[in-house]
């Protein structure tokens, strides 16, 4: 293929909104995939995927087109929509020239819409908006296509109305395809060099990684240097993603696949990271800004026997997800394991689950932090930890007030977009997690976009679906990092008769101090079962118990209600229990289901 038919882009859009149909539909016409397979959201391999109906990892797929008699190559990439998974967006991007910006025409824009608009836009892409499910009876193609010129600045004419369920006017996306978007720049003569876009492991294989060829040619047994670490590989394997891997000789300037190379580690094959021949150095390209953990979590294994297999599990994982950071840390009750650090809080649950589901590991996660930060003010402090600021991930590491000159905490530029009947409600949820309006506009009469600085401890556990509730389904969230502002935090205990439970302490802003406090006290009374002692459950700010709650003694037994000689009965009723037993933890002498580690923090 010359360059001049070959086409990069990727289909960017609010979740829900259609872009795995849409994929899947162009799949199927350019052969990629049988039609009478039913492949549903083909590019959704996980498992998690699969459940959640969403995309986590963008997929390539390398379709063939033909177009008034010429063969072109399209290389596609399928996004997540998730706000959690934006660095997969804007890494995609880097290896287009155009985009397919899909709006559902019945919700119209959302928030989603607006931030991936955003990616594409400052990264200088063709955007080609394409208005999807206008075969919903609510469809209102018009209207939303009119928001688009009004947000986007692109003449509603240019948008294209399409059915991706139906396969309507599919066609006419893959001739914009061709006709909007460029060819990427040709540089065929130019040395070799190629944008690591994408990196996966396989256990048998090695790392896989997606590269987006920017000049030159690379073929099987070249010898090649990841500019990051400075490595030489030998390339053992090369090809297309159609989606499946389909092998070439060679890669040339201009096209999207997949490279194989020995590589033993993600690390080796970094996000960003600039390929080039051995023998013909090259400047790296400029990459990618790393992306920053938000969320902060404790795992443990449920019993320490399974520390090594969990420790593997992650390990494993993380190959495939280095956007997740990982420590080791240890704690009394839970014993060792590790802090680890995601883009958000969906991220951290689909890590879970993928966990549990793919490597079959039972972990208890703690409540989620953000970053804070803390200025210290003593001069021995300072020098034990090297500089004035220090980050803190873990509550328990929360330096006391008498050693710190300020505290300060992560804020983020939130984007609602909701019908107007809801804005009233949604202000107030605003405010009471001490959020700031920076600006409100209509985006056509009947639906409002608001921005608001929030900060992010605010929303990280139940904020969007807080705001789900309140608004039916309607309002759309989105959000991006503002940095830091001061804040006067403190450490809150939890105590379970008496004895401070480690896991449990939070940092909270002192003006929600006694609100998150009791909050908690009443969560954990619902969460831990009555046990044959009576469980005091106390917050406490230092030596200063500020809520209280009783879990009234309860002498559990189950065979009581037995009677009779009916073993089958009581051998069930007796692994029922056993199966509950299983899923506790021993805090001191209280049992404790290990889900209250993490509902502890959310809010009614
Ligand atoms: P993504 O999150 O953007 O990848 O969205 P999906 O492709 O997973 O689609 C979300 C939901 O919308 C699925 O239930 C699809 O079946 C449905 N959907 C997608 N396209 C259409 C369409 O053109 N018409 C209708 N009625 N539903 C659609
Ligand atoms: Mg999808």
């Amino acid at each position: 293929f010359t360059t001049d038919r070959i086409r990069n882009f990727c289909i960017i859009a609010h979740i829900d909104h259609g872009k795995s149909t849409l994929a899947d539909r162009l799949l199927e016409m350019t052969g990629a995939i049988a039609k009478s397979d039913r492949n549903k959201q083909v590019l959704d391999k996980l498992q998690v995927e699969r459940d959640r109906g969403i995309t986590v990892k963008a997929q390539t797929a390398s379709l063939f087109y033909n177009h008034q008699g010429q063969q072109y190559l399209l290389n596609l990439i399928d996004t997540p929509g998730h706000v959690d998974f934006n660095y997969e967006v804007s890494r995609s991007i880097s290896a287009c020239q155009g985009v397919l910006l899909i709006v559902d025409a019945n919700q119209g824009v959302q928030a989603q819409t607006v931030a991936n608009f955003y990616l594409a836009f400052e990264a200088e892409l063709t955007v080609i908006p394409v208005i999807n499910k206008i075969d919903l009876k609510n469809a209102d193609p018009e209207r939303v296509g009119s928001q688009i010129e009004k947000l986007f600045d692109i003449p509603r004419e240019e948008c294209i109305k399409i059915s991706a369920k139906l396969g309507t006017n599919v066609e006419k996306v893959l001739e914009a395809v061709v006709d909007r978007i460029p060819p990427p720049v040709a540089r065929t003569d130019d040395p070799f060099k190629a944008l690591v876009f994408d990196s996966s492991f396989n256990h048998y294989r090695g790392v896989i990684a997606n590269i987006a060829v920017f000049g030159g040619q690379v073929r099987k047994g070249d010898r090649i240097v990841s500019a990051h670490l400075g490595k030489t590989y030998e390339v053992n394997e090369l090809g297309l993603l159609r989606p499946e891997e389909h092998q070439t000789q060679g890669l040339s300037a201009g096209q999207v696949g997949y490279i194989i190379a020995g590589m033993k580690d993600v690390k080796e094959a970094q996000i960003g990271d600039t390929l080039y021949h051995r023998e013909q150095p090259v400047e790296a390209l400029p990459g990618f800004k790393p992306a920053r953990a938000m969320v902060f979590a404790g795992m443990y294994p449920m019993d320490q026997s399974e520390y090594q297999g969990l420790r593997s599990a992650i390990e494993r994982l993380t190959l495939n997800d280095s956007s997740v950071s990982v420590q080791r840390d240890s704690s009394i009750a839970l014993g060792a394991g590790w802090r680890l650090g995601f883009l958000g809080l969906l991220h951290m649950e689909v890590f879970n689950q993928r966990l549990e589901q793919e490597y079959n590991a039972s972990v208890i996660v703690t409540a989620p932090t953000v970053p804070y930060k803390a200025i210290l003010s003593s001069a021995k402090l300072i020098k034990e930890h090297g500089s004035e600021e220090i980050t803190i991930v873990n509550p328990v590491q929360f330096p006391d007030r008498s050693v710190v000159s300020e505290y300060l905490e992560p804020v983020v530029l939130g984007t609602i977009i909701t019908p107007d009947t809801y804005t009233g409600k949604i202000i107030s949820l605003c405010l009471s997690r001490r959020a700031v309006q920076k600006n409100m506009v209509y985006i056509d009469d009947q639906r409002v976009m608001m921005k608001y600085l929030f900060p992010l401890n605010e929303i990280v556990v139940d904020f969007y679906d807080l705001l789900k509730s309140l608004s039916s389904g309607y309002a759309s969230f989105d959000y991006e990092n503002a940095g830091y502002q001061s804040a006067d935090l403190i450490k809150l205990d939890i105590l379970l008769n008496g004895l401070p439970v480690e896991e449990l302490t939070t940092i909270a802003h002192k003006d929600r101090a006694y609100t998150t406090g009791k909050a908690m006290c009443e969560r954990l009374q619902d969460a831990i079962p009555r046990q044959m002692f009576e469980i005091a459950v106390q917050a406490a700010i230092g030596s200063k118990v500020i809520a209280r709650e009783t879990i009234k003694a309860y002498r559990k037994n189950v065979l009581a209600k037995c009677y009779g000689g009916d073993i089958s009965r009581k051998m069930k009723l007796l692994k029922k229990q056993a199966e509950g037993k299983k899923k506790m933890r021993l805090i001191g002498r209280v049992e404790v289901p290990k889900d209250a580690f993490i509902n502890v923090l959310k809010r009614d």
